[in-house]
């Protein structure tokens, strides 16, 4: 049977040419950077040179980048951090409801503290409006944490704008860059962004590593504690074979870039299409234009997403879906939710994240088996 891997959004395969630059972090490479000694001096100029490749590509200071075991790490360390460091300047924050769990969970974290949360609605297409931003403002704003582009629809936020409004009423400006780094541009040096999180493992490095850029002079709580790494702000010793490969994976997005988006958008376009042609009853979920080249979440009308999921893994073709089916009840995706789309087809929604490695082949498969399942489904289905 054929495999097809359409989710690229929760995870990428890692890029041959990546674990191959971590191999020798796993063998001979060894030794502890904070060691005085060769094996400990070899890997810290390692270390360095991959916070440089990783600075230089967001066109920032190395000082800048801290390595993280991933975006959520980032988040929590950026949203925290600057909550605590500024709560007696004010204790609100504004977000979105749109939202990595990630950055949502930690706000409702922060909100049992005694924060005051304001969660912001987008508009149909997912995205937040600036205007709603500057409206939420008050005086006791601390902080304004706005996604760049969204996980589940792939819609991209106009963070240039929401920046800029925050750096006016010098609120600090933190984004989650996960979904968008590594195939946007992102030029540090021109953007209005204080702290921005990145991931390893969503363009093709490894899991468990990330990074966050703090701007220089923006001071933030330190959340664990231990011994003086990432220049006492991210304590332990550092995951070094993630960490280069996540610098590997970094320079190889320069190229990567550049090709590869006009090819996935055509791939992504022509599953669309197709599928739009011999399927009746599907919206698009996200922005038409405004989005990532991946991305594709659609709505099967009279169908439950996780159904549709199940059959199509029994296939062999991995999408997602954008309800969680936790003890029989169905878990409607909060970010469909909301962007206020109804229940029924919050309900039904698929979500294919395209990424380089797929093929017009994978399309053709894909289109070849949904009618027959859609059809099934919607036969057995009491939804509408
Ligand atoms: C995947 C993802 C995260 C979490 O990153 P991890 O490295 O898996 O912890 C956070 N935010 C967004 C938007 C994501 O897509």
């Amino acid at each position: 049977m054929r495999k097809v891997y359409f989710d690229h959004s929760a995870t990428t395969p890692i890029d041959p040419q990546v674990t191959e630059a971590m191999l020798p972090f796993l063998n001979e490479k060894f030794g502890n950077p904070s060691s005085i000694h060769s094996y400990g001096r070899e890997v810290k100029v390692a270390l360095e040179e991959a916070r440089e490749a990783v600075a230089d590509f967001c066109n920032v200071r190395a000082a800048d980048i801290y390595f993280t075991s991933g975006g959520t790490e980032s988040d929590n360390m950026a949203i925290k951090g600057v909550a605590y460091e500024l709560k007696d300047k004010g204790k609100h924050i504004i977000t979105s409801k749109v939202e990595h769990h990630a950055v949502l969970h930690t706000c409702e974290f922060l909100e049992k503290q005694g924060f005051e949360i304001t969660y912001l609605a987008p508009d149909k297409y997912g995205m937040i409006h600036p205007e709603t931003v500057e409206k939420a403002i008050r005086k006791v704003t601390i902080l304004i944490t706005i996604m760049h582009a969204n996980n589940e629809v792939g819609t991209i936020n106009p963070i240039q704008t929401i920046g800029e409004i925050a750096r006016n009423k010098g609120i600090l400006f933190h984004t989650d860059a996960v979904q968008s780094f590594g195939k946007l541009t992102i030029d540090l040096s021109k953007l209005p962004v204080d702290l921005m999180s990145m991931s390893g493992h969503k363009i093709y490095g490894p899991k468990g590593v990330g990074a966050l850029y703090i701007r220089k002079g923006v001071r933030l709580v330190q959340l664990s504690h231990g011994g003086e790494h990432e220049r006492n702000r991210r304590p332990g010793t550092e995951n070094i074979p993630g960490i280069i490969g996540m610098a590997k994976a970094v320079e190889l997005r320069r190229d990567g870039m550049k090709n590869e988006a006009k090819y996935i958008r055509n791939l992504r376009e022509k599953l669309h299409k197709k599928i739009s042609e011999v399927i009746p009853r599907i919206f698009l979920n996200g922005h038409p234009q405004k989005r990532l080249a991946g991305h594709l979440n659609l709505s099967f009308q009279g169908i439950e997403g996780e159904a549709l999921l199940l059959s199509l893994d029994l296939k062999g073709v991995a999408a997602s879906s954008g309800s969680a089916c936790t003890s029989g009840s169905i878990d409607p995706s909060h970010v469909l939710s909301g962007m206020g789309i109804k229940p029924e087809l919050t309900q039904s929604s698929i979500r294919f994240t395209l990424g380089k490695d797929n093929t017009e082949e994978d399309i053709d498969y894909t289109v070849s088996i949904l009618p027959d399942i859609v059809q099934r489904l919607r036969s057995m289905s009491a939804l509408e």
